[in-house]
């Protein structure tokens, strides 16, 4: 079990304020062309639609962060069995997972998972 914070409230709610007009498809279709890149080369396939333009091409990214993580700070997961390598040698960072479609550029954060080996 992987303590963390779930957004999917929050998403949820930005899909609602999508349909509903209160904010506009550039407001929330805005993944930088790094994240773009990240999803493409690296992402793991969520296996279902775009809640926004329903393609196919919507990917999770997962970011590392943590003070003691050195080199692997701040960078984006690309190799299977990484995060739990990382968990086995460091104390405590989060993972941060993306969700991002690289057709329409729809980007949220899906969610905060803390990792390590002190969780
Ligand atoms: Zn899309």
């Amino acid at each position: 079990m992987v303590k963390g914070t779930d957004y999917s409230l929050a998403r949820r709610a930005v899909l609602r304020d999508l349909r509903a007009g209160r904010v506009s498809r550039n407001d929330v279709c805005d993944a930088h062309p790094e994240l773009l890149r990240a999803a493409r080369n690296i992402g793991e396939r969520v296996g279902k639609n775009c809640p926004v333009c329903r393609s196919k091409d919507l990917f999770y990214v997962s970011y590392v962060y943590g003070d003691r993580l050195r080199a692997a700070n701040g960078r984006a997961l690309s190799q299977p069995g990484e995060l739990d390598e990382l968990a086995r040698k460091h104390a405590e960072f989060d993972c941060y997972v993306v969700e991002v479609c690289t057709k329409c550029r729809w980007n949220h954060l899906g969610r905060r998972e803390l990792h390590g080996t002190r969780t």
